[in-house]
């Protein structure tokens, strides 16, 4: 097993299974993605305003990653053992964006100084969270980055951290990953329309399971398994949530329909990852002691009906 890098300068705009792999690596490697920010780098001030970047240069993902052997129904599942950060961190709004964008009236941006776990803004040290926002493979819905779906994308979903697993489906031999715009730290909806945005290092081991592509994106943690599901609009978003963990629950302990939506309503927890890109999403918190993650690998998987 090896150890493959990908540099700053290896990015793409677009999971697009027409681009061609910056690097190739093995079931099994290591894999070390060093990333620009969401913002490609271009606000280093707080005079700067994201009016003034070149938007063709936003949300730049690291890849993509060619994984050998894989062909289109596996899952890539990609396990993050390091996020380290750059020294800095950069936090921005604008008119017409974020949750409240009928409210927002100007531009700006906020530099955050990140030292050991802390993030500081305003003289507060707030903890850092560090995450991944931009996960996925290259789909034939050729998404740009900043959207998430099926594929992946910009889930912006602060669970996908160091020590958890992502799972996501491989649609073109190879599966074509890449990852990008890293967190210091985020909250839940991500609301002005930014996370403290920030340059870095991946460090990620990439498995293979044989076809097991899911439906959607999948995160496993120590004790949970979650559905990340985007749609227009968070309402749409949310039921489609719904559907999709109660047919799992249903298939993955056969159950009837109606058992599975009473079981549901009881023990999983439905959340909002994100509320200002072009889908919403939303992710299901499966907990293992309800369905162990293989089974609800196995249940989840394209193949296995819908
Ligand atoms: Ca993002």
């Amino acid at each position: 097993m090896g150890l493959v890098r990908l540099d700053a300068s290896r990015v793409f705009y677009r999971f697009d299974p027409d681009i061609p792999p910056a690097a190739r690596a093995r079931p099994g490697d290591l894999v070390e993605f060093e990333c620009q920010d969401a913002l490609g780098g271009q606000i280093v001030s707080e005079e700067q305003t994201v009016a003034s970047i070149d938007w063709n240069r936003v949300n730049p993902a690291t890849g993509p990653l060619y994984v050998e052997g894989t062909t289109p129904g596996d899952a890539l599942a990609v396990k993050i053992l390091s996020i380290e950060l750059g020294g800095k961190g950069v936090v921005v709004t604008a008119p017409g964006e974020g949750a409240l964008p009928h409210l927002t009236r100007e531009a700006r941006t906020r530099i955050c100084r990140i030292y050991e776990d802390r993030v500081e803004f305003l003289g507060l040290a707030l903890k850092a969270r560090k995450m991944i926002g931009v996960i996925g493979t290259a789909s034939s819905e050729r998404a740009p980055t900043g959207v998430p779906g099926r594929h992946g994308g910009n889930l912006d979903t602060r669970l996908i951290g160091e020590g958890s697993t992502v799972y996501l489906p491989v649609e073109y031999e190879g599966g074509l990953l890449g990852i990008g715009d890293l967190h210091a730290v985020m909250g839940d909806g991500e609301v002005c329309v930014a996370a403290c945005e920030v340059s870095g290092k991946v460090l990620a081991r990439i498995g293979v399971l044989r076809g097991l592509a899911p439906k959607w994106p999948m995160v496993e943690t120590r004790d949970a398994t979650y559905l990340i599901i985007s749609a227009e609009g968070l309402e749409n978003a949310l039921k489609l949530a719904v559907e999709e963990a109660v047919g799992a629950l249903s298939r993955a302990l056969n159950l009837d329909w109606y058992d599975a939506y009473m079981l549901a309503s009881m023990a999983l927890d439905f959340e909002i990852s994100q509320v200002v890109d072009p889908r919403k999403t939303v992710r299901v918190r499966v907990p293992k002691e309800v369905v162990p993650a293989t089974r609800l690998l196995e249940s989840f998987a394209r193949s296995r009906g819908r």
